[in-house]
């Protein structure tokens, strides 16, 4: 088969064993523990990649995608994936220590988070191996891309979600037409089911982590990054930010974006990487205990408002701590009541409003001047991985109560002197 990009082969993060580029989800070998991560034809790539290239593009998830493990010629999804503003926030760069933050916007997705990344490579996938059908078990950001891109791309979706999922998350994946299975169970017996019935009845499986391809997509949030702050009309004066800050639950994300900022080095595009500051929610950070203790990852329990990072056994934390460590980062916990504090400080101090993993990082990044990991004279970037409007029942403990008042202006008089006096 002539496949049509850079892919060399997809390598095992345990054994490291490589196998064709092809339809595998993990290491034969290494079971579920055996991610496989695609390699390429950098010097390829390089030589095929110039500038000129690159600036004839569209600005979108495509702009890059010599790195992507899609065909050049197969069609995209018609949705706009990726390329999402960068804000340069100064008040709520004050708030949280720091000389100067920016904020990447991937809530402007189009399901309103940075999955829509990894999303759109996995719908590509599964029409190139000839799947008309996807499923995934999960009840947040994953499933709900995936049943969007399914949808613009006319591919069936199955998804299996635990008992206890929200209704409102389930909401979102039924307008997209997915057939959502509730499965009387745990999150593991809907994962378990998902992997059983996609052997059964060959649907392409896009549950987090164990898809080689999905994490790809994941990269060009590094690529942008790259580009953003080096390209034509950079910010921060062409210059790099310090400090790149990515919340993580599974450890795809940041996974992705070190390495699609590795790539963009191994290109000659940039000539260094921002250092990576992973955080993780106080309630759920197996990875950040790996991380620290040097030993393999030991499942935990999960107990977090930031229910898109409450991920007790992260399947891809080899490369989490892989692209902390290359790039000389670290890694930080926050607790419930910081994220909280961030949902209010990104939305009143920067004008975004995140769901709590979205701004899990702005918490970060506080918590990383506090240690002094971060100085105050540093730059940092941090990506809003998802929209606020996802969870409004978290964002209602964060927002407070409005103000019930008589149809009268003596009324609404009253409310503002005592608002006045409150405020001094
Ligand atoms: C999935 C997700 C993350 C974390 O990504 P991982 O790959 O699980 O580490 C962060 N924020 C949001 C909004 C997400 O949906």
């Amino acid at each position: 088969m002539n496949k049509q990009n850079f892919t060399t082969s997809l390598k095992c993060f345990v054994c490291q064993k490589e196998y064709p580029p092809e339809h595998i989800y993990v290491c034969p070998t290494c079971g579920l523990q055996g991610i496989l991560d695609v390699q390429y034809d950098y010097d390829r790539i390089k030589a095929t990649l110039t500038s000129d290239i690159i600036a004839s593009r569209q600005f979108n998830q495509w702009r890059f995608r010599e790195f992507l493990p899609v065909s050049f010629t197969a069609p995209l999804p018609n949705l706009h994936v990726g390329w999402t503003p960068v804000y340069n926030v100064e008040r709520l760069a004050q708030a949280v220590g720091v000389r100067q933050l920016y904020l990447k916007d991937d809530g402007r997705n189009p399901t309103n988070s940075f999955k829509d990344r990894a999303s759109a490579v996995g719908v590509m996938k599964a029409v190139e191996f000839g799947f008309d059908t996807v499923a995934a078990a999960s009840t947040g950001n994953a499933a709900s891309s995936l049943a969007g891109l399914a949808a613009s791309m006319g591919l069936r979706s199955y998804i299996f979600v635990p008992q206890r999922a929200p209704q409102p998350k389930v909401t979102q994946l039924l307008i997209f037409g997915a057939t959502v299975l509730r499965v009387k169970g745990s999150y593991e017996n809907a994962f378990d089911m998902c992997w059983e019935a996609c052997e059964n009845f060959g649907w392409y499986n896009r549950s987090s982590g164990t898809n080689p391809y999905l994490v790809e997509g994941k990269k060009t949030g590094g690529h942008e990054i790259a580009e953003q702050f080096t390209g034509a009309g950079a910010l921060n004066g062409g210059k790099l930010p310090d400090w790149l800050v990515v919340s993580i639950g599974d450890g795809c994300t940041i996974g992705g974006i070190g390495k699609g900022l590795q790539e963009m080095k191994l290109a000659g595009l940039i000539p260094e990487s921002p250092r990576l500051l992973g955080v993780q929610a106080e309630g759920a950070k197996p990875i950040l205990e790996a991380y620290y203790s040097g030993n393999d990852l030991v499942p935990s329990e999960t107990n977090t408002i930031a229910d898109s990072i409450a991920v007790g056994t992260p399947r891809n934390w080899r490369r989490a701590i892989q692209q902390v460590k290359l790039s000389n980062g670290e890694m930080v916990a926050v607790s419930d009541d910081e994220i909280l504090d961030a949902m209010r400080k990104t939305a009143r101090l920067g004008g975004v409003f995140g769901e709590p993993a979205g701004v899990t990082g702005v918490a970060g990044i506080k918590k990383a001047v506090e240690k002094g990991i971060i100085k105050s004279n540093e730059t940092v970037l941090t990506v809003i991985t998802g929209n606020g409007l996802k969870d409004i029942q978290t964002a209602m403990t964060a927002a407070g109560k409005e103000i019930e008042i008589e149809p009268d202006l003596r009324s609404l008089e009253n409310v503002i002197s005592k608002q006045l006096q409150t405020d001094v």
